[in-house]
């Protein structure tokens, strides 16, 4: 083993050990004094590293601008400590997802693209050093206790991990290791051509987004697969309980989540199978969307990263609070669930005309939800004040659409909206590899004020 490799090795197995023994705050005033202590090094020592930050004297994160990716995108070079242009790494990204070989790096720097239509994708910077931080924290966040002396005994056989993504990177492949047998299935080459690999590997961990996981719980009950790994991780998807449950059903393991983006690990899924925000790495203030404080958009600020800065960063997504401590003990703040994305919201005008309001997915998707099985699959697409609905039915369509016409208008009235203009089509299955979005928000109705 070169010296390199042994002490990117060393620095993963002290971050496991600093992220699962020591960083597990019982208390809220002492996770937010380490953060604090965080913070104060990171504003001070390294954030004026970045061109962006050059001269400003900041002593508390909140006089800091708000950022997101469109902001980091137009000025790249000055967001991350090395003064690398998109110039200098969108090639080295490019020849990457072209060749599927997601080996090469811009000298010690991996490259990564956020999923993203064209136009609005991300490029992320990744050192060494932070990937091998990363393995440490997602290891020492994710792996159950039964599974540790897999990992740390050299006379048990190393741990397994089949992980479905459709892009690799230097980031995952950094687990592999002597103790990890770590195999990556690319989905832009379907499932079918996985089975063969699964099935010989014999994983003891499954990772792969909420769909494919459901692909994979239908093959093993159909006799397709073999394999009987003992933890299943969902992510980059919103897992759904009929993904769950057929997880369950197949493996006889209900699936945990990973909060993973480009931007940072987000949380995890605790013991008691509540899912946290990584709050002990990164800093998380609540955009909230409503005055009750239940829905709230991230702003994250990665006071571990040293490449590229994240720094109030407005995600996308759409959080719902858990209003519960959880009986881990952890204070990291609870998620009940990881909604969506922003657009993912449709919006309606109230009864009077006078503004819109948001129908949130989780809503949605309860409505859709009460129609049972005979609702396979399911999308709409809004533009202005008309819902294109996509079905795919198990038995009679016709019924189903004059059924969900029904409680949609029923929910509306209930919210106190006027109903949308309703179009019924027929549900086509996407690539694998595309992710799974339900709810598309294509064009807000226009002049209307919105209102969470
Ligand atoms: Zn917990």
């Amino acid at each position: 083993m070169s010296s390199e490799r042994l002490i990117g090795g060393l620095r993963s197995a002290l971050s496991f050990i600093d992220s699962r023994y020591r960083l597990r705050f019982s208390r809220r005033d002492q996770l937010e004094a380490w953060q604090a202590k965080q913070l104060k090094h990171f504003l001070q020592r390294i954030l004026p590293k970045s061109q962006r930050f050059k001269d400003l004297k900041v002593i508390d994160l909140t006089e800091l601008p708000l950022m997101d990716k469109a902001t980091l995108m137009d000025d790249f070079a000055g967001f991350n400590t090395r003064g690398l242009s998109l110039e200098q790494v969108l090639p080295v990204a490019r020849r990457a997802e072209d060749s599927r070989d997601f080996s090469p790096t811009l000298g010690d720097i991996t490259i990564g693209l956020s999923s993203g239509t064209s136009g609005n994708q991300g490029v992320f910077l990744v050192s060494a050093l932070e990937r091998q931080r990363w393995a440490g924290i997602l290891l020492a966040r994710t792996l159950p206790r039964h599974l540790l002396p897999r990992l740390l005994c050299p006379w048990r056989a190393p741990l397994r991990i089949a992980f479905f993504l459709r892009a690799n990177s230097r980031l995952y492949t950094t687990l592999a290791s002597r103790r990890i047998d770590f195999a990556f299935h690319d989905l832009t080459l379907g499932l079918d051509v996985s089975f063969e690999r699964l099935n010989t590997q014999s994983p003891d961990v499954l990772v792969a987004p909420a769909t494919v996981l459901q692909g994979l719980a239908e093959a093993a009950l159909a006799g397709r697969l073999t394999i009987r790994p003992t933890h299943i991780l969902s992510v980059a998807e919103v897992l759904e309980c009929a993904d769950a449950d057929a997880v369950l059903a197949a493996f006889g393991v209900a699936p945990q989540q990973i909060y993973q983006a480009s931007e940072g690990f987000l949380g995890y899924t605790c013991e008691k199978g509540t899912l946290h925000l990584n709050e002990s790495h990164l800093h998380i203030e609540p955009d909230w969307l409503d005055a009750e404080h239940i829905r709230f958009q991230p702003i994250i600020t990665d006071f571990s990263r040293r490449t590229q800065m994240i720094v109030r960063y407005r995600l996308n997504d759409i959080l719902r609070v858990a209003n519960t401590h959880c009986a881990c003990g952890r204070v990291e703040r609870a998620i009940a669930a990881v909604e969506g994305r922003a657009d993912d919201v449709l919006w309606l005008p109230d009864l009077e005309g006078s503004q819109l309001l948001a129908l949130y997915p989780d809503v949605l998707r309860r409505t859709f939800l009460m129609h049972g099985a005979t609702l396979q699959e399911y999308e709409i697409h809004q533009q202005g004040l008309h819902w294109q609905i996509n079905l795919q039915a198990a038995d009679d369509y016709a019924n189903l659409c004059v059924a969900l016409s029904a409680s949609i208008h029923a929910l509306c009235a209930q919210q106190g909206l006027q109903p949308p203009a309703l179009s019924f089509g027929h549900w086509e299955a996407p690539p694998l590899h595309a992710k799974r979005r339900r709810l598309k928000l294509l064009q807000l109705p226009e002049d209307w004020p919105c209102t969470y």
